[in-house]
């Protein structure tokens, strides 16, 4: 495994009176992948430019292994690097492309050859050895880049948006192959996205950004299943909130009282609240089942059906719940079972105990 650690400890960055990231830690496990994500402005970039040394921290410490970077120029942190526009030299073949980084290194002619091979070979490009750039693929493309990046074996990839350029069925299959690669090699990877669905799909970890700050880094099942707050909630996947407020507590259960009037009972361990906060109640579409309305019972959430959308693999309704224009909530009927419900139905939502959580209102981040 070629893959090192990367720490940061209490990193900043301002620029002027915009501070881009606010004081952070961070520690990446030799050979992890992991994704920052987070709204556009939120501080990835930054963050990633940081550690390549393109920008150098108003204070903290970056390092890798027990190397400490933090003031070292980009070229000489053995950092590899690939971004979203690939960057490649226009009137080198591929094979002159790959091998500009041994070359700067002033490595032997065999031994430049023998590894400018074995990249390509890696990335499945051996027979586009002598092309130009203009004459491969967008695809194709970022993988010479992939390979370029690669070739003096760094303990370190940093990747911004690598894939942002190419169009989604390309998309997919390049993420395949980009952790089989992380993965066979045991490169540290550090991968900015904005894309949701990619960084659940490559990381071991993702770290979720929003203005500066670090909001939550885990696992991709810890963020879907256990976000820390609303926005990281909202952000991972697609997680319905109705308004609520605590209206009482008895042994471990909180008591709140939603929307429609009803009553919902939380395990206190999900919601540290007080007698009359003003909380969200959430619940994913997955975890939530529609029954036709017959009397109120608790647990349950009162609407009428907008609408009924299939989306490919199923089918989600779209429900205007009493007692609350904020927003609708969508419920995801199970796959593969008749569409049961149409606009204008008078409905129950009734979300799985198990998986409903809330937050408090209004979140001081
Ligand atoms: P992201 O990559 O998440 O879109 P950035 O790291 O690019 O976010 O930006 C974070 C914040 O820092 C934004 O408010 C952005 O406008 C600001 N910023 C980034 N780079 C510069 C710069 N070179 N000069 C001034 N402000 C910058």
């Amino acid at each position: 495994m070629i893959g090192e650690e990367i720490t940061l400890k209490g990193v900043r960055k301002s620029y002027g009176s915009t501070v881009a990231v606010e004081p952070l830690n961070l520690e990446i496990t030799a050979g992890e992948f992991v994704s920052i994500l987070g709204p556009s402005g939120s501080g990835k970039t930054t963050l990633l430019t940081m550690i390549a040394g393109f920008e150098y921290p108003d204070e903290g410490r970056i390092s890798v292994g027990n190397r400490d970077i933090t003031r070292v120029v980009p070229n000489k942190r053995g950092i590899g690097m690939v971004f979203q526009k690939y960057a490649l030299f226009p009137h080198l073949t591929v094979a002159e492309n790959v091998a500009f980084p041994l070359r700067m290194r002033r490595q032997s002619p065999h031994d430049i050859r023998t590894r400018v091979a074995a990249a390509l070979d890696i990335v499945q490009l051996s027979a586009f050895a002598a092309r130009y750039p203009h004459e491969l693929s967008g695809g194709q493309q970022q993988r010479v880049a992939v390979a370029r990046a690669l070739v003096f074996r760094p303990p370190v990839l940093l990747m911004d948006e690598p894939l942002g350029a190419l169009d989604k069925k390309l998309r997919e299959s390049m993420q395949f192959e980009i952790k089989a690669l992380q993965k066979s090699l045991g490169v540290t990877v550090v991968y900015v996205t904005h894309d949701q669905e990619e960084a659940l799909t490559m990381s071991d970890r993702v770290a979720v950004m929003a203005g500066g700050k670090l909001a939550q880094i885990g696992s991709p099942h810890e963020l879907y299943d256990e976000p820390r707050d609303s926005f990281v909630a909202d952000f991972i996947g697609k997680m319905n909130f109705v308004p609520g407020r605590v209206i009482g507590r008895e042994a471990d259960e909180m008591i709140i009282r939603a929307a429609s009037s009803e009553l919902f009972r939380l395990n206190a361990r999900k919601l540290a609240g007080k007698q009359d906060q003003l909380v969200q109640l959430a619940f994913r579409p997955e975890r939530a089942r529609l029954v036709r309305k017959s009397q109120a019972r608790p647990g349950a959430l009162g609407g009428t059906v907008s609408a009924s959308v299939f989306v490919g693999s199923h089918h989600m309704y779209v429900v205007d719940v009493s007692g609350d224009d904020t927003r609708p909530v969508h419920v995801q009927a199970e796959p593969g079972s008749d569409v049961r419900f149409s606009a204008g139905d008078e409905v129950e939502i009734l979300p799985d105990p198990a998986h409903l959580t809330a937050f408090p209102l209004v979140e001081v981040r």
